[in-house]
């Protein structure tokens, strides 16, 4: 059982996508988002989701959301195509030695330690937001404008609608310490961990670090090796002896997930 479930985004938050799976259409032609497998998030992403898409469309913006969660295997097929990409030297795209069937130009996440497994990043229709007012060049901003201040950060360091990855924002949220205190990869790991999409690396002794982390204990890396520092946490987050937290991991009892759920992020 993952230490936390995925809830089915709000209805009225759209896909790129229309039915025959293309994208920039007209609008009512486009995919509800909750009716496809990509369509779920954890809880606090679901609802800043839908304060985003709320402001968006106030602010007079077209919101589409290309992915949000993404299974491991998508996640294993599309770093495939990436890696191939990489050993052909990264070919131009549209040049001869580019094959778009195989390869994908853009980076993508190990499987397992990607935000979106973790149902904490969404992928957005760059060119297609369309605030009023607003020079082409300068959508991008706006989009930053309205995301961040709702706690959206952006992947990539400026605003540039050409730039790979432009599309990307991710929502750290209550695991926002575990980001800060173990990076990128490590912090999205966390991510994927408590809601079970962590690909090779879901192991019950991970689960029980990524939940430490989110607690706020500087545990270091969600190696698996449940050393002392770990059992220390446990012992600390359960109030019980360091005794008592070794015979639950080793038991791997999922009782007390709940318990270090209760506990504030940190
Ligand atoms: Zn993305």
């Amino acid at each position: 059982m993952p230490a936390m479930s995925l809830v089915t985004v709000d209805r009225s938050i759209l896909s790129s996508y229309d039915k025959m799976g293309k994208a920039g259409g007209p609008r009512k032609d486009l995919l509800v988002l909750a009716d496809s497998k990509r369509g779920v998030a954890v809880p606090e992403v679901a609802r800043a989701l839908l304060a985003l898409h709320n402001a968006v469309t106030a602010a007079g913006g077209d919101f589409r959301v290309t992915e949000l969660h993404r299974e491991v295997s998508v996640q294993a097929a599309a770093r495939k195509r990436y890696e191939n990409w990489v050993a052909a030297g990264k070919p131009a795209r549209g040049s001869a030695s580019f094959n778009s069937a195989t390869m994908k130009a853009d980076f993508v996440a190990i499987p397992g330690k990607s935000m979106h497994n973790a149902g904490r990043a969404i992928d957005f229709h760059v060119g297609m937001t369309n605030f009023p007012g607003v020079p082409k060049d300068k959508q991008l901003d706006k989009m930053w404008e309205i995301a961040k201040p709702l706690g959206w950060k952006p992947i990539i360091k400026a605003p540039d609608e050409s730039a790979s990855e432009s599309w990307h924002m991710d929502y750290w949220g209550e695991i926002s310490g575990a980001y800060d205190r173990l990076g990128y990869e490590q912090g999205a790991l966390c991510g994927a961990l408590l809601v079970g999409y962590a690909g090779e690396w879901q192991t019950y002794e991970r689960v029980v670090q990524a939940l430490l982390q989110r607690a706020g204990y500087s545990i270091g890396e969600l190696d698996g090796i449940i050393g002392p520092k770990s059992i220390n946490a446990l012992s600390s987050a359960l109030g019980v002896t360091p005794d008592v937290a070794k015979n639950k991991v080793s038991a791997k009892d999922e009782s007390f997930f709940a318990t270090l759920l209760s506990k504030p992020p940190k």
